[in-house]
């Protein structure tokens, strides 16, 4: 079979995205499934739509440019913000987007009104994590101006954490998300219909809390594709971790020294790597390497060790398994090595599903 591959078990996505989708609805949160870590596959969005997903989101509009023309037809929304340089594409291809910033929402307004359409937009709102967002003491000023913006439709306000700070979501910052949305709501007659509380690293936080608040939306990726809350990295109960496997082949083994020898200069990154002297060690090398995915993100299924990779070599120590040339190793991928993996060229996609499960799964 084909090498380096990633297995991907439709079946166990399906469910994670079921379980994930039922317990925001608990707490009357709305989840969209969000692409970006599986490269907006086409797939993996049809299974998720079928498994209750009723929208999808990307970082990329490549990526949800790809969603719409592949016939997938459910709302689509941009989540990074858009440069000036794609807002007609977005307002062209997009139904939704997260916006901070006046002059780009003016541009997507002009488009709007040019392609005869209303595009739907989400204020984002600063709450500390230092990524996109309007400081809240802004964002009075800034209603005034968008809710007059022709072709413009504010649907609601959102924020990020946990990505570029590390800010945990709590009851501290989901509250003040809340009464953003109340002061807004009420200042200017509105309704919202999104109050976005952030993504899968909101897990803690709504298990936890005594109430969501205005808290009605999350946008979910890790959880659904790996079964872990990323805050922790901790395994959500009930759900798969093992959705995704990456596969590489063995194409070399041999008995070596454990210490380069010769005189050291830098090696192909430009760095002069360290290693310790154990000895000699039965080493591998397997058709892998850091054009396919990010390394270290990668957790072999048996016992040996990642030494080093290159452009295109992964090499192990082999410990106590024997291998020989040919062989497969697999790996469990962290969501780094799941978005890297996903979005190389060089690893084939291998889906593997019973169908029958799904339509079980579609008509419960
Ligand atoms: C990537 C992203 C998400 C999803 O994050 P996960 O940790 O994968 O759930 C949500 N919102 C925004 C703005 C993102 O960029």
């Amino acid at each position: 079979m084909t090498c380096p591959r990633i297995e991907i078990n439709l079946n166990k996505v399906s469910h994670n995205a079921k379980f994930l989708v039922a317990l925001y609805a608990t707490k009357n949160i709305n989840v969209i499934a969000v692409m970006k870590g599986v490269c907006g596959d086409s797939v993996i969005a049809d299974t998720l739509v079928k498994s209750g997903m009723t929208s999808l989101a990307d970082s990329r509009i490549s990526n949800l440019h790809k969603l719409r023309y592949s016939g997938i037809n459910v709302p689509l929304m941009l989540l990074r913000v858009p440069m000036l340089s794609e807002a007609e594409e977005v307002v062209k291809s997009v139904d939704i987007s997260l916006n901070s910033e006046l002059l780009t929402l003016k541009v997507l307004s002009k488009y709007a009104v040019a392609h005869n359409t209303i595009h739907k937009v989400i204020l984002m709102v600063e709450l500390g994590d230092l990524r996109e967002g309007i400081m809240p003491h802004e964002m009075i000023d800034l209603v005034v101006q968008v809710i007059a913006l022709e072709g413009i439709k504010l649907v609601g306000i959102g924020t990020n954490l946990a990505c570029f700070g590390g800010v945990k979501p709590d009851d501290n910052n989901m509250g003040h998300l809340s009464s953003i949305a109340n002061q807004l709501e009420e200042k200017f007659g509105l309704q919202f219909e999104f109050i976005s509380g952030g993504s899968s690293a909101n897990y803690n936080w709504f298990m936890f809390t005594k109430e969501v608040k205005r808290i009605n939306h999350l946008r979910l990726g890790e959880s659904i594709y790996l079964g872990c809350e990323p805050l922790l990295g901790k395994p959500i109960p009930e759900l798969f971790t093992d959705a995704f496997t990456l596969i590489a082949e063995v194409i070399e083994v041999k008995t070596k020294p454990s210490l380069p020898y010769g005189e050291i200069g830098q090696n192909a990154f430009g760095n002069i790597p360290v290693f310790e002297d154990r000895g000699s060690m039965r080493r591998a090398i397997l058709g892998i390497g850091i054009q396919d995915v990010a390394i270290s993100g990668l957790e072999p299924l048996m016992d040996i060790e990642i030494l080093g990779a290159s452009s295109d070599h992964l090499v192990i120590n082999t410990k106590k398994i024997s291998l020989k040339v040919g062989d497969e190793v697999s790996f469990h991928l962290n969501y780094g090595a799941l978005l890297s993996a996903m979005t190389s060229p060089y690893v084939a996609k291998e889906y593997q599903a019973s169908m029958e499960y799904l339509d079980v799964q579609m008509t419960e």
